[in-house]
């Protein structure tokens, strides 16, 4: 059942790193992304942005989702208990449009946990290995989940024999491209097993999943799973076996907390001076270090305009505090300190290290500029690079020419958003 805080409460445990985990999910086009990311939306710990009434929340969440939210959204922040203890989990959207134009960036930077979805059909695919390697070159752990099980029962009709072998060869492939592409320290640690709970298994499409532990602890096998579908009785999957809770309990037990994380991926992803006061502050997460953010998203929002979201890597972010872009040297004032419910922004006070926030008035900030004080002078994080330069040039105009100045407002907001775009506006 969805579990609703309110802020206060989520706050509190916002403030201790150790209940914080960022992951992403990655995947090659169509096998299943945008699907799970809903399926998660929609039946795990919902965070209650309307605090009038929790009917209508989940209305307003039923619509959004129909209209695409997960594409839009730059952060999801959902709730999860493991063991009586709550956990935040941000699935955080990377900038770039990777499931589009395959153009995938090195803009992993603000998640420490991927989450890597494979069509059980299809198997690895080219951009699998992609956006693999390109999470393993940030030091982000990526583990496995095999999605469209259904149509292995379903479609091509495999028998368990053929079904463990299909399984078999997508978790020695992806584990060929972890020994591939990972560091040498991270190899045998990050290897995926099935005994382990790395590798989860399910249908996005009908919201069920499981790892070995959750087969063993409700005594199934997955013999039970193809005569649930013989039996046409695929409802009772989802409830017996919900996707949210073997993703999210494999996020909480098996992602690094953000403290445990930064140890390791600051050496890589900045390159300013690990033993000043800053440094110290970045590899322990510190909340009362000096402040640092790396943007992973803007997003023009109609009412509050440029949203800046990303990722505290050490100090408090405060409403009104004065701040700096370091790469445009542009100085301002934070407007507003924003957390995330569900994909709503929450305005409030301050957040702590290790958390996703949303800033108001930051409106030169882009996806991927480091956000720190005025007076602090630090390397930003490495910039995000690009695969390739855009290829395709396309001139557009209005077919009426009193909408000239709408469409150039739209694509001024198109160019904000998305990195990959260049936009030339030709006054003749
Ligand atoms: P994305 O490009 O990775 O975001 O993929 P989508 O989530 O858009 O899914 C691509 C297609 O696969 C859609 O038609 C989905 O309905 C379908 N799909 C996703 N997950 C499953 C699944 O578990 N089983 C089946 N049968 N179809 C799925």
């Amino acid at each position: 059942m969805p579990k609703y805080k309110q802020v206060p409460e989520l706050l509190k445990i916002m403030r201790n790193p150790e209940q914080i985990r960022n992951i992403g999910i990655i995947a090659h086009i169509d096998h299943g992304k945008t699907t799970m990311t809903d399926s998660l939306l929609a039946s795990s710990g919902l965070l209650k942005a309307d605090l009038a009434g929790e009917a209508r929340a989940l209305d307003y969440m039923e619509e959004e989702q129909k209209r695409g939210i997960t594409i839009k959204a730059a952060n999801i922040s959902l709730l999860h208990e493991v063991d009586g203890v709550p956990y935040v989990i941000n699935l955080i959207d990377t900038p770039g449009h990777v499931d589009f134009s395959g153009k995938v960036t090195r803009a992993l930077r603000a998640i420490d946990f991927a989450i890597v979805v494979v069509d059980a059909v299809e198997e690895i695919m080219a951009q699998t290995e992609t956006v693999t390697k390109q999470a393993l070159q940030e030091r982000v752990r990526p583990v496995l989940y095999i999605n469209k099980v259904d149509r292995l029962i379903t479609e091509l009709k495999l028998t368990p024999q053929e079904v463990q072998e299909k399984f078999m060869r997508i978790i020695r492939d992806f584990n060929e491209l972890i020994e591939l592409y990972a560091e040498p320290e991270f190899v045998d640690k990050w290897k995926v097993k099935v005994q382990d709970g790395t590798v989860i298994f399910g249908s996005a499409k009908h919201r069920w999943g499981f790892t070995f532990q959750i087969l063993q602890e409700k005594g199934l096998t997955f013999g039970d799973i193809t005569k649930a579908y013989e039996q046409n009785n695929i409802k009772a999957l989802e409830e017996t076996i919900p996707l949210y809770k073997a993703v999210l309990d494999c996020v909480v037990r098996k992602a690094p907390n953000p403290i445990e994380a930064q140890k390791y991926r600051i050496p890589r992803l900045w390159h300013g001076d690990l033993d000043s006061e800053v440094g110290k502050a970045l590899l322990n997460c510190d909340a009362n270090g000096p402040p640092v953010m790396v943007v992973t998203k803007v997003i023009v929002d109609p009412h509050a305009g440029i949203v800046a979201t990303g990722r505290i890597f050490s100090g408090v972010f405060r409403t009104g505090q004065r701040i700096k872009i370091i790469r445009s040297n542009v100085k301002t004032n934070i407007q507003q300190v924003g957390i995330y419910m569900g994909p709503h922004r929450v305005p409030v006070d301050e957040l702590y290290a290790g958390n996703i926030v949303a800033l108001l008035g930051v409106s030169e900030a882009r996806a991927g500029d480091t956000i720190t004080l005025p007076d602090i002078d630090i390397p930003p994080f490495e910039q995000i690079k690009y695969i390739s330069e855009p290829v395709v040039t396309v001139a557009v105009e209005p077919k009426r020419t009193q909408d000239l100045q709408k469409l150039i407002n739209q694509m001024k907001i198109m160019e904000i958003e998305d990195p990959n775009l260049k936009v030339t506006i030709n006054t003749e």
